[in-house]
């Protein structure tokens, strides 16, 4: 099956390809699908986000398409910045800048109290309009400075995960895609196709 990946951030696109491609599954970017939907995060939920991302692709072309909103959640931030995460230090803002802004904001904060966690809510709607969603969760916290590790996108290199106490940028992308939450949302995805495409 080829799914059209409702995204335009290339770190979400190398996840998704390489978690689904061995799987069996094809993606191709809204580029190499010709689709130039503008699509505008109105909603105020991770699922209402990934549903709009969802249906404006699938309204312009007849092929499966995949979307995913995603965010991280700072307990000393009360959630933020949430489904705000991409535009945490203002519209268009880099991930250097909202990861300043997260680190100057959790400055005083005690390691016992930079709990987080990311969380990721996958909207796939089928041609005929099958929606299918998954959601993931993953545990950690922040650290008090940048980890240079070089990988991973976002807020990997302030996000240490729980059970391995390694920052996301640091783990290689197989140890970062089994326990992230985008993976545990696509693992499932993959499931509930493949239970779709035997009841048919
Ligand atoms: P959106 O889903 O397009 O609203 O963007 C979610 C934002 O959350 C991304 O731009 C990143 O800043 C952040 N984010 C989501 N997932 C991850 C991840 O796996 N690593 C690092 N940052 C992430």
């Amino acid at each position: 099956m080829t799914l059209i990946a409702a995204t335009n951030n290339p770190g979400k696109l190398v996840e998704l390809k390489r978690m689904l491609e061995p799987e069996g599954f094809k993606i191709l970017s809204m580029r190499q699908a010709n689709v130039y939907a503008e699509i505008e995060e109105t909603a105020p939920t991770y699922e209402g986000n990934a549903e709009i991302k969802a249906v404006i692709v699938s309204e312009v072309t007849d092929m499966p398409v995949i979307a995913d909103d995603s965010g991280l959640e700072v307990d000393a931030l009360d959630g933020a910045p949430g489904v705000f995460s991409a535009r945490y230090a203002g519209n268009g803002a880099s991930s250097t800048e909202c990861i300043g802004k997260l680190l100057e904001c959790l400055r005083d904060v005690p390691p016992e109290k930079r709990g987080a966690h990311f969380v990721c809510s996958v909207c796939c709607i089928l041609p005929g309009g099958k929606m299918i969603r998954t959601c993931g969760r993953c545990d950690g916290w922040i650290a008090k400075a940048v980890s240079n590790g070089g990988g991973g996108f976002g807020y990997d290199p302030v996000f240490i995960e729980s059970n391995s106490g390694i920052a996301f940028s640091d783990l290689s992308q197989e140890e970062k895609d089994k326990v992230s939450h985008r993976g545990m949302a696509v693992r499932e995805l993959v499931k509930k196709l493949r239970e779709t495409d035997q009841s048919n």
